[in-house]
């Protein structure tokens, strides 16, 4: 088997010849990538390329990506998961991955960073404004078997966050940001992709984009196309069904493992992915999908696709679906900071699924029971947390200074609950929604500063300045 899969690596590489520095009209950056998964080995190898302009004022000395498969390597500082959930996850016991560079054409590359989680490449002459770069790399991720973003589960396996992704370019430049076991520590620019995925046929994948599989050999090609997307990542099984269906005319697949009632899991991923068209701005996309796979947290949001964990409960898939599928909007449309504003992408998909629950009865729980639930955790949070020499009630903050899942899930999603909650009662629905609605068009397809959020606010109902400050800051009274 693992011949089969290298003589394959080696013919691919040859259909899809380097590339060195390019010039030329403006195009969207982009992701050219060819990958092998070889389950025996838990071993994915890929040769990527990726074209680059400089959008920024400052000439790039060098170009730099975040690592994140390295987080999951033996002597990562860093740790993907907290100890509460490690048992769990590491259903085998301790394992571990990471990231081998074997070739880089376009520049000199190292492996630098905090935590080794940074990629830096050194062009041999600098990328000025305007001009464009192209890098050509392959290398090798070893999955852990873990029950995480990236690794190898139970039943599924998990590529989230597995290639060298750009740093998004902050005011000090390229921002570099290690992993985080509080929240999702990732920050990215809109690029397209061109995603070439071969794997043994008993497989099926999930993954963000469109495209088509095709079968030699025993071996399935998946060629999949996404555009204009913050991040590219994959879901594969032997065990999944398969259900479709369409939301106001966008086709959305469900890719389930033992899901009780997959009709109703589709259904909401439907009825929240219209729901969220009509009241924030159309979903952009050609195709939206959901996957059921082995994961810790509930669920997990990527461009084009979401993750819902196989352990559930079934009352809660309404929520985590609406959830995720809330993060098209807040996150993959909208992008933010999501590494210092946790709150501003999760309290608005949090809220936004109160809202659909709101539109929904059908489901179960009420908007009044979202908020009163939100406000019950938050204040028993507090109670807890204001014993405490360290008493967290500040929004703002990196994921790192989070003193762990609680903390981070009482502030960023009950206590954001609150803050839109309270926005709206303030300021009433009709300028409430127009602030959202203008907040999605005049930031899709960018990152938008927390600042945004609020001058969206500020501009049709002044007193939300202040709401803002008094819940970010940690000042107001729940
Ligand atoms: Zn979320």
């Amino acid at each position: 088997m693992k011949g089969i899969f290298l003589t394959l690596f080696a013919l691919l590489f040859a259909l899809f010849p380097l590339s060195l520095a390019a010039c030329g009209a403006s195009s969207p950056d982009s992701y050219t990538m060819v990958l092998v998964y070889e389950p025996a080995t838990r071993t994915l190898a890929g040769e990527m390329t990726v074209r680059l302009e400089n959008r920024t004022g400052s000439a790039w000395e060098t170009v730099k990506f975040q690592l994140w498969p390295n987080a999951f390597r033996e002597e990562a500082k860093y740790l993907p998961v907290s100890e509460a959930y490690a048992p769990a996850v590491y259903y085998k016991g301790a394992s571990f991955g990471g990231f081998s560079l074997t070739s880089m054409e376009g520049g000199e590359a190292r492996v630098a960073g905090e935590d080794e989680n940074i990629l830096v490449v050194t062009p041999p002459a600098p990328v000025y404004p305007d001009e464009r770069i192209t890098l050509t790399m392959r290398f090798t991720v070893l999955l852990p078997e873990i029950e995480h973003r990236l690794g190898v589960g139970q039943r599924t396996v998990n590529f989230g966050n597995f290639y060298p992704i750009l740093c998004a370019w902050g005011e000090g430049g390229f921002c570099e940001h290690v992993y985080a076991c509080c929240g999702d520590p990732f920050v990215s620019g809109i690029a397209d992709y061109d995603v070439t995925f071969t794997l043994p046929a008993s497989y099926h994948v999930a993954h963000t984009g469109t495209g088509t599989r095709t079968e030699e050999n025993g071996l399935a090609t998946y060629h999949v196309r996404a555009e204009g997307v913050r991040d590219f990542a994959m879901v594969c099984s032997e065990q999944f069904t398969v259900h479709t269906s369409e939301a106001s005319g966008i086709p959305v697949t469900y890719y389930a493992l033992d899901d009780a009632d997959p009709a109703r899991t589709l259904q909401v991923a439907c009825e929240s992915l219209s729901y969220y068209a009509d009241t924030f701005g159309a979903y952009e996309y050609p195709a939206y999908t959901v996957v059921e796979t082995g994961f810790p947290y509930g669920g997990m949001e990527y461009p084009m696709l979401s993750l819902i964990a196989d352990d559930l409960p079934v009352s809660e898939v309404p929520l985590v679906v609406a959830h995720e599928t809330a993060h098209q909007w807040w996150y993959v449309m909208v992008g933010s900071d999501q590494y210092h504003e946790a709150w501003q992408d999760e309290g608005l998909a949090e809220y936004s699924a109160a809202l659909f629950l709101e539109a929904h009865p059908e489901y179960g729980r009420t908007y009044a029971d979202m908020i009163a639930s939100s406000e019950r955790a938050y204040r028993a949070y507090y109670s807890v947390s204001s014993q405490l020499s360290r008493g967290e009630t500040a929004m703002r903050r990196a994921l790192t200074d989070y003193t762990g899942d609680y903390a981070y899930r009482s502030l960023a999603y009950d206590k954001g609950v609150i803050l839109f909650d309270r926005l709206r009662q303030t300021v009433g629905d009709s300028r409430f929604f127009a602030c959202i609605k203008e907040y999605a068009r005049a930031y899709n397809g960018k990152i938008a500063p927390a600042e945004a959020l609020v001058s969206c606010f500020a501009a049709r109902a002044p007193q939300a300045e202040g709401i803002f400050a008094a819940f970010l800051d940690g000042l107001c009274v729940i």
